[in-house]
């Protein structure tokens, strides 16, 4: 067994020393329209990770990187705001066998935060890959929503491109009440 990411040997899926230089990097925080969108990563450096999303190593790459992310940050998040929130995974489909996007809000349940799991499905899967805006704009997701209202939420994608869905994610939550604190996604696009 190899680290995925630098291929020496690790029993773990991403050995220490990856998991150790990954985390370290680049926290930002990027505003889309009203939304705060707080990303992990830049895209260029966890692309060959994010590209196993529904490959059978990609399960365990996408619940480590959580652990690693989304984890620990809501564990602080809690500590320093003792109200009940949220969290909304953007579009927690299931393909080969699991929602890379429910890994990561999976590993945010604390005592403080709850995950509604599949709340927010897209009716319209159009692929935005290579896409231009405009082509977004014009097709969007088409989010139904089946939580509760009036509930503070953190909305968690995998990757920030345009944060065109992210808005769209935004909007049709606030038609219900909710309101949308933030977002967290593990890889920003823009660098
Ligand atoms: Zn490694």
């Amino acid at each position: 067994m190899r680290c995925y990411s630098c291929s020496r040997f690790s029993v773990p899926v991403i050995c220490k020393t990856c998991r150790e230089n990954l985390f370290a990097p680049t926290m930002g925080t990027r505003k889309v329209g009203t939304l705060d969108v707080i990303s992990f990563y830049k895209y260029s450096s966890l692309e060959a990770l994010l590209h196993t999303k529904h490959k059978a190593e990609g399960y365990r790459i996408y619940k480590t990187l959580a652990k690693m992310t989304m984890k620990p940050f809501i564990e602080e998040f809690t500590e320093a705001d003792d109200r009940m929130v949220y969290i909304i995974g953007i579009d927690e489909y299931v393909k080969s066998g699991y929602s890379h996007v429910a890994l990561l809000t999976r590993a945010m349940k604390t005592k403080h935060s709850k995950p509604l799991h599949g709340a927010l499905l897209a009716q319209n899967r159009v692929n935005y890959a290579g896409k231009s805006l405009q082509f977004r704009l014009e097709n969007p997701r088409d989010f139904h929503y089946t939580g509760k209202a009036g509930i503070d939420v953190i909305l968690v994608d995998d990757i920030i491109t345009t944060g065109i869905t992210l808005q769209e994610a935004q909007s049709v939550l606030l038609s219900y009440g909710v309101n949308v604190l933030f977002a967290l996604t593990l890889a920003d696009v823009q660098e």
